[in-house]
């Protein structure tokens, strides 16, 4: 199962991305961010199809911010806090569909981030993604850094979890 496709090392499956609603707050969506250890999301959101980078998102909503815009923008619904950003975090899925069997090397020598759906049949397996900086978010976790140095597993509402300050910036592992 998988194929050609599924042995390499540009396939991300699709149970290992958490698949975010719209209506999902920004805080609630980087708890499971956190828990999936992950750095990327898969969102529907009128027909299409996308990959969100999240650590792109994190870095738009919570750098060089005070603490109350951060609690705000923390309660923000994910498709909101997508929408305010002003550099796109979103890569559509793909029209075209990817036989499991195809080679991936065909597709993978794109100029720009692009994600593929890899299919079965009718069956979806995950995700065929180019350039490193789109995989290394769905293959890698992110982690929040307070003004203190301490490493945060999710932004909570832009504070630390172990002492006051502000989270400042954040960094894929
Ligand atoms: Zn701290």
């Amino acid at each position: 199962m998988g194929g050609k496709m599924g042995k390499s090392s540009n396939f991300v499956s699709l149970e290992s991305l958490p698949e975010i609603e719209g209506s999902t707050s920004v805080a609630d969506t980087y708890r499971r961010l956190g828990k999936a250890q992950r750095g990327a999301f898969s969102y529907s959101e009128n027909g299409m199809h996308y990959i969100v980078k999240a650590d792109d998102l994190a870095t738009q909503l919570f750098e060089a911010q005070d603490i109350s815009t951060l609690r705000e923008r923390a309660a923000w619904s994910i498709r909101d806090a997508m929408r305010r950003v002003k550099i796109p975090v979103q890569v559509a899925v793909a029209e075209r569909r990817l036989s499991a069997d195809e080679d991936p090397q065909t597709f993978l020598q794109q100029s720009s981030e692009q994600a593929f759906w890899v299919t079965d049949g009718d069956r979806r397996l995950g995700w065929l993604l180019t350039k490193d900086a789109l995989l290394h978010t769905a293959t890698k976790r992110l982690v929040y850094i307070c003004a203190n140095n301490h490493e945060n597993p999710d932004p909570d509402h832009g504070t630390c979890y172990k002492c006051p300050a502000k989270i400042v910036r954040n960094e894929l592992r």
